[in-house]
């Protein structure tokens, strides 16, 4: 469970980007956080595993304040998958997936097993991708690699910072279809922002639309769909 409790956050230059942000996200939970470009979906995400911190407030996991937890921690129980493909160019799919597991000090043989069970997961055969470097795969193919490295570790929480946005409409769909099918078989927690409201839709358990650094308004997609 992740609390966000009277979140401010004022960046050096005088930018408010969040504004007494109250929000709390259910384990297990699918939720979006919707809203124009520059609104603070981006800042949000990035208190949650400590790439800033807030100016005021608190956000606890599981009932404890992110800043009792250690960096370490942060990053490696929360997967995060970033706008922009962010593959290391120099290291195959297999390394790049295994990067995590590896700071983890996993066995061999269990990094293999699941790095095999995480391309199956999204269509991409292992014994032909694992050994490719991301120079030779399409951009829907590099983003599901970034997808699936996110969830290597197996954590709790994953954030998905508009995934898709790279992406032409077919890899998009197809990919909406995968993590949805992840979402219903590992039930982790996802926050995951998109100024896309049909992606929203299609995909999460709870919408919240933020508009100038606050929450103005959340509910599920029906819920949405009958009072816009
Ligand atoms: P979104 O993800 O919704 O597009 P962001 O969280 O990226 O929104 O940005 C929210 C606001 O904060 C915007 O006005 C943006 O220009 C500003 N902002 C983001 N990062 C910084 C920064 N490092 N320094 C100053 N202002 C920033
Ligand atoms: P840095 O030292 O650059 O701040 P980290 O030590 O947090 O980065 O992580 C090293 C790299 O591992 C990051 O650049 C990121 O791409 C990747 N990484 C970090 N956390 C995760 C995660 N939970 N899932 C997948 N990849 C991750």
């Amino acid at each position: 469970m992740i609390t966000f409790e009277d979140i401010t956050k004022t960046y050096p230059d005088g930018t408010t980007a969040v504004d007494r942000f109250n929000l709390t996200v259910e384990k297990g939970e699918f939720m979006t956080l919707i809203g124009p470009s520059g609104c603070g979906k981006t800042t949000t995400m990035k208190m949650i595993n400590r790439l800033i911190d807030p100016s005021a407030g608190t956000i606890y996991i599981d009932d404890k304040p992110v800043s009792e937890y250690s960096i370490h921690e942060l990053r490696w129980n929360i997967g995060y998958v970033l706008q922009q493909i962010a593959l290391f160019p120099h290291l195959t799919v297999q390394e790049n997936i295994q990067v995590v597991p590896d700071l983890l000090k996993w066995k061999k043989s269990k990094m293999q097993k699941r790095t095999d069970e995480l391309l199956d997961m999204v269509g991409l055969d292992p014994s032909i991708f694992k050994k490719r470097y991301p120079g030779e795969l399409s951009g829907g193919q590099q983003q599901r690699i970034g997808v699936i490295r996110a969830l290597a570790a197996d954590p709790d929480i994953v954030l998905m910072d508009e995934p898709f946005s790279a992406l032409d409409p077919l890899s998009r769909e197809q990919l909406q279809i995968d993590i949805n099918k992840l979402q219903t078989e590992i039930k982790k927690t996802i926050v995951f922002v998109t100024h896309d409201m049909d992606e929203a839709l299609k995909m999460s358990d709870r919408i919240c639309l933020m508009k100038e650094g606050s929450v103005v308004q959340c509910g599920s997609p029906e819920q949405l769909m009958k009072h816009p």
